[in-house]
């Protein structure tokens, strides 16, 4: 059977299958994971081609938290010729389908990220190839991924694009701005484009709007929120970046966030706090529920084993509190490219 291919952060590839296997399973289809250790990536096999078939149209990217990026596998092509690698890739797809436009990938792990030039390299001759062929339409609804795993091994298949990632490999790269307080400030930008709709960020930030940061020090997020507009009330018993400070859109309260609610509702309540997973999502709930805020940005780290099962624990939680407070609700949950032993969610409550 051709194995679907799901990207994930190298270490994290027993609760990427683990995750891939639990949406199996509510869908009633048998299939089996795949997940070499630290190699970036899980290959997961539905036991007939019906189940596949099911199981590629109901995927979607955005419901998957330990995965960046899927495809389905429909070839794989080992000992390519190094002198002309296009002719069997082209050979190989003229039997699929047309894609809008192709990625030529690699994976995350060290051995991966060492094919990152050759790739860059690769993608325009393979392209322009393919559109000469008319694999390439305008408007298909399917992408076309080549993933490199050597430099003469690949895997080729296709995802709707609808519901898998423009980005190669599934990664937002993001340069860290010069004047921010911490290098974590990415994962708060991160968060903020793939998380949130271009509406919702348009209704969320606008000037004079206001954010609460809980565990804001040295205020790598509060940066971000300040550089959107924001009027931000930053919660952390540490010190704040002076030039932050300075903006005077910074609010500083040295207390503890477990017991700190603003006196009027912010538009926004962000949350870093190096703390149990289970407190941090009531403590979330707690905001929602009694509308100090309508959205929330914030991570649950994870640095225990099982991490799936923590995760749908701590997201179950959070709803099902908002089920009993009768609120509807929205939510995504993504192990970003910024984010190491952690994963970061959004909620937003109507
Ligand atoms: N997001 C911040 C940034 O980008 O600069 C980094 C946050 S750091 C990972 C976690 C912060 O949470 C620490 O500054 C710590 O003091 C704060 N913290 C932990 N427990 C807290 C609590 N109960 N109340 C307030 N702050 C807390």
């Amino acid at each position: 059977q051709a194995p679907f291919v799901f990207f994930c952060r190298p270490g994290f590839e027993s609760d990427c299958a683990a995750e891939v296997q639990a949406i199996a399973n509510a869908y009633e289809l048998a299939g089996y994971a795949n997940a070499p250790t630290d190699s970036g990536y899980v290959r997961f096999f539905l036991f007939d081609e019906e189940s596949a078939e099911q199981f590629f149209e109901m995927l979607d990217l955005n419901d998957i938290v330990f995965a960046r990026q899927w495809f389905w596998a429909k070839a794989e092509l080992q000992d390519l010729p190094l002198e002309d690698r296009i002719s069997p890739i082209i050979e190989m797809s003229s039997g699929g389908a047309t894609g809008n436009s192709v990625l030529v990938e690699h994976l995350d792990s060290d051995e991966g990220r060492e094919l990152s030039k050759f790739c860059k390299k690769f993608s325009t001759p393979l392209t322009i190839a393919l559109e000469k062929q008319g694999l390439i339409h305008e408007d298909s609804e399917f992408r076309l991924h080549i993933l490199f795993l050597a430099n003469d091994h690949c895997l080729v298949g296709y995802s709707p694009v609808e519901r898998s990632s423009e980005l190669k490999g599934g990664i937002l790269r993001l340069k860290s701005p010069r004047h921010a307080p911490s290098r974590s400030t990415l994962k708060l930008d991160e968060a903020i484009q793939v998380l949130m709709s271009k509406k919702q960020q348009k209704q969320v930030f606008r000037l004079g709007n206001t954010a609460a940061d809980l565990g804001a020090a040295p205020g790598g997020w509060t940066f971000q929120l300040v550089e959107r507009g924001l009027q931000v009330s930053a919660v952390d018993n540490g010190p704040m970046d002076k030039k932050l400070m300075a903006t005077e859109q910074v609010e500083h309260f040295k207390a503890n966030a477990f017991n700190w609610f603003p006196e009027k509702p912010v538009d926004l309540v962000v949350c870093d706090m190096v703390e149990k997973p289970s407190l941090v999502a009531n403590l979330m709930a707690s905001w929602l529920e009694e509308q100090h805020a309508q959205q929330a940005i914030f991570n649950l780290k994870l640095p225990m084993k099982k991490r799936f099962q923590e995760v749908a624990d701590c997201i179950g939680l959070i709803c099902d509190r908002l089920e009993e407070a009768e609120l509807s609700y929205h939510w995504q949950a993504k192990h970003l490219y910024h984010d190491r032993e952690e994963i970061t969610v959004y909620f937003r409550v109507k």
